[in-house]
């Protein structure tokens, strides 16, 4: 509890100084996701990837092992909708990978198939033998087509299966939820984990929009989740910040209701409605309000 409070007051500090240097909370979220990234994509995948940078509106994602592109390349649009799940704004519209190293960027591209095969170790799949039983499966499967069709077919399903057992080889198992390839040490793929925490999010939301002041302890019991849940921690953490983000913006770019200014004051102290001066509103109103006085005009 004391450590809450503690971050509390850091992130109450932080907040205000970022706003006036740079008039927007975009800088600072993008930041926050730099180095949050570790939650944003999972433990996994950040042993291996890093947010080297945001451009525009592009997130580059530096890719330490290079067998992990085409892996993260599929998840490329779930990786958009993470980080501005995260970031609390439309804030990234596409994501570029770049292998980290001395190379300059490189961009990669899709391929039909919707991966990209150049950057998957070709070796490996050259080097898969299929057994004895796969090839006469897939030998059986196809012998009913058209002769000039079915070798054709076969060659394809070939390739497929050595292109799986590639994967299986390099470490690769199917999500038990969805059948997606998952990276070596993954409990399930980014795409089911994303759509399970966007679904507690919404729901933490939900309780949140009801009763501002919940605490975790509070939502912990309304989700029936222990209270040493670390991932329901954080997703509470998340959508809370979020939610005190867009009240403080909408404070700073004055287009508050009193509503508002009594929900951010909740949301802030996690107190009940009766438990709050109506000067404490006004105190902290005027601390997150434009100062207009103090913005230079030069930094955009
Ligand atoms: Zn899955």
């Amino acid at each position: 509890m004391e450590e809450r409070n503690l971050e509390l007051k850091k992130a109450g500090l932080a907040i205000p100084k970022v706003l006036e240097k740079n008039r927007l909370l975009l800088p600072y979220h993008l930041y926050q996701a730099k180095r949050d990234w570790k939650q944003i994509a999972g433990e996994q995948i950040a042993k291996y990837s890093y947010i080297l940078d945001f451009k525009d509106k592009q997130a580059i994602i530096a890719v330490m092992n290079p067998v992990y592109m085409n892996y993260l390349f599929m998840y490329k649009n779930k990786i958009i909708e993470e980080i501005n799940s995260y970031v609390g704004h439309r804030a990234i519209a596409d994501v570029r990978f770049v292998k980290k190293g001395k190379k300059p960027v490189r961009t990669v591209y899709e391929t039909l198939q919707g991966e990209v095969e150049n950057v998957f170790p070709k070796e490996t799949i050259r080097q898969v033998r299929l057994d004895d039983d796969t090839v006469a499966h897939i030998r059986q499967e196809t012998a009913h087509l058209a002769e000039g069709l079915r070798e054709k077919v076969v060659q394809l399903r070939f390739a497929q299966a050595k292109r799986k057992k590639a994967y299986q080889l390099e470490g690769f198992v199917s999500c038990p939820r969805c059948g997606r390839w998952m990276a070596p040490g993954e409990k399930e793929c980014l795409f089911c984990h994303s759509e399970a925490r966007q679904a507690l999010k919404r729901q933490i939301r939900a309780y949140l929009d009801d009763m501002p002041w919940l605490s975790w302890e509070a939502v912990a019991s309304y989700l029936k989740a222990e209270v040493t849940a670390a991932a329901e921690e954080q997703a509470y953490n998340e959508v809370r910040r979020n939610l005190i983000y867009t009240y403080i913006e909408k404070v700073y770019y004055e287009y508050d209701t009193e509503a508002d200014d009594f929900i951010l004051a909740m949301l802030i102290t996690r107190r009940v409605p009766g438990d709050i001066p109506p000067k404490f509103i006004e105190n902290l109103i005027a601390k997150y309000r434009k100062k207009d006085d103090n913005v230079s005009s030069s930094e955009p």
